[in-house]
């Protein structure tokens, strides 16, 4: 078999993947906590999971790939009791919704999706073993973990215990022994859902359900755990104790993911912006699946590299559309030619020199840390190939794209859908264009210059494009046109654009400038003003 080198954040170094078990990968990957409606940060993981165990797949490997559903935890008792509804019954909710996303997103190498509520015997009698060890004590409202008694405890996110003390402003409660001694098990209030335990009516803590259901599902020691970056602490940190507390090992290898940004500022969870409804919405897994499509989404993650973060913002999302466009157009019928090759016959078909060492790029870059970025990347210089050639060599090098694609869960029949507004000719534009158009008026409005934003909404009524202005953002609908909708929007970008100059805001002139190079628009600076071209 051959080696595969994945970056290892427990011990900072890319490493070669060694199974346990020759020929076999157990892989568990944190899922989400179901009470809400489902948003990207909980389909990254997946996504990027999904393409990393497609490739062991490809590479031979039987991989096992466990991602969890926490259905008991505190936010999810505080929407029971704010909204009346019985906590299994939005459990259940926001659990189909949640695997319906990741079947439209081709999330198909999950084996296993435990769920919380099944294993709380098990849980139990983990606790107990983790008391017995003096691993774990028991408290006035539970039963915590003792990190004090944990060697190299914050080995994973690099913290120390004696910061964690003097960090700690409050003292959270005072029978813990640590600050950061974490919660086990948690008895419960009245009216809370709950289970029997030695230590009374309860339920457990998030951090102990992860260790128990890779335990049942994957063993003591494992190959892999995934997840996202602001998991590393305090959860798999926690894990970490817990599963060493147990058993003496835990996950061989830590895979974390980079997270979400947005025009390159991150986007955290308690980010001040969130409180803005129209923000917000941005992110909510409906919108950008039906705004964008999943095979956009898919691809905008995919086309960099899972340990770097990934914007969201309309510009990014419309050029990751543009560019996955390209790639279907070229793709043409054989994009919705079901049917796949395994890596073994792709790499058995005979190749022209360039070709055969572009199919070696791709490999080569899923085989070190799995490069999507760099494999697609190679997949477009496959694709240049293809139209330098003709007839069936030009072919069988679509061909080969398509099927190198599919081994990572890209060019999926009925996939064309998503990206078919670009393949419409000049009115595909209008679509991205109209989201910056409608991303710099909201910026305006943020500047309350409202007169910039209503003479926006006017130019844009000369060509019969009404702007709607809603509580969750603004939307756009072509009515009869009198002149071509997409000249009307272009206008109303390039005079904020010669705004932003006469301002000297050249950043925001670049920015403007560059969003629309992705899309395909080319702007040129001349003596009366600028110009635009489109690619085609
Ligand atoms: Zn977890």
């Amino acid at each position: 078999m051959p080696t595969i080198y994945l970056h290892n954040t427990l011990t900072r170094t890319k490493q070669a993947l060694e199974p346990l078990t020759p020929g076999r990968i157990g892989m568990y990957v944190c899922g989400p906590t179901v009470y809400d409606d489902c948003h990207i940060g909980h389909l990254m993981g997946p996504i990027l999971f999904d393409a990393v165990a497609r490739w062991l797949i490809a590479r031979g490997y039987h991989v096992r790939f466990v991602n969890n559903i926490t259905d008991i935890d505190d936010k999810i008792i505080n929407r029971a009791i704010a909204t009346g509804e019985a906590w299994e019954s939005i459990t259940k909710r926001y659990t189909a919704q949640y695997l319906g996303y990741l079947k439209r997103l081709h999330v198909i190498t999950v084996t296993d999706h435990p769920r919380c509520s099944d294993y709380i015997p098990p849980m139990i009698t983990y606790i107990q073993d983790l008391i017995a060890k003096e691993r774990a004590y028991v408290a006035a409202d539970g039963v915590y973990y003792d990190v004090q008694k944990q060697h190299g405890y914050g080995k994973l996110s690099g913290r120390k215990l004696d910061d964690m003390k003097a960090g700690a402003r409050i003292e959270r409660n005072a029978s813990l022994h640590h600050p950061a001694d974490f919660a086990l098990w948690k008895q419960a209030k009245p009216s809370e859902p709950s289970w029997d335990s030695p230590w009374g009516k309860g339920r457990p803590g998030w951090h102990i359900e992860c260790s128990v259901m890779s335990h049942e599902t994957l063993g003591e020691t494992f190959d892999i755990h995934g997840g996202g970056d602001d998991l590393k602490f305090p959860h798999h940190e926690n894990e970490i104790a817990q599963g060493e507390a147990h058993g003496g090992g835990y996950a061989r290898c830590w895979m974390h993911n980079g997270l979400i940004q947005y025009d390159g500022v991150k986007v955290g969870k308690s980010d001040p912006r969130m409180k803005d409804a129209a923000f917000a919405k941005q992110f909510k897994a409906d919108y950008l699946l039906d705004t964008y499509g999943a095979a956009t989404v898919r691809f905008l993650l995919m086309q960099g590299h899972y340990r770097r973060p990934n914007d969201f913002a309309p510009t990014a999302l419309s050029a990751a559309r543009t560019a996955l466009g390209k790639l279907h157009r070229q793709l043409g019928v054989l994009l919705d030619e079901p049917g796949a090759a395994t890596l073994e016959v792709i790499l058995a078909r005979p190749l022209s020199e360039t070709a055969a060492s572009l199919r070696h790029d791709v490999v080569a870059a899923m085989d070190d840390d799995f490069n999507t970025g760099a494999a697609i990347a190679a997949l477009f210089g496959l694709v240049a190939e293809a139209k330098r050639a003709s007839g069936e060599v030009a072919t069988g090098l679509l061909r080969l794209v398509r099927d190198l694609g599919r081994l990572i869960g890209l060019f999926q029949p009925g996939d064309g859908a998503d990206t078919v507004e670009q393949q419409a000719g000049s009115d595909d534009l209008l679509a991205p264009v109209m989201t910056l158009v409608l991303a710099l008026r909201q910026e305006v409005r943020g500047r309350r210059d409202f007169a910039i934003a209503d003479r926006i909404r006017d130019t844009l009524a000369t060509a019969g494009i009404a702007v709607k202005d809603a509580k969750d953002g603004a939307s756009w609908v072509v009515a009869a046109a009198a002149r071509p909708p997409l000249e009307a929007a272009m206008q109303v970008i390039l005079d904020l654009r010669a705004g932003a100059r006469v301002g000297k805001d050249f950043a925001t002139s670049d920015r403007i400038r560059d969003a629309l190079t992705a899309v395909g628009i080319t702007v040129a600076d001349g003596p009366t003003g600028a110009t635009w071209s489109a690619e085609r």
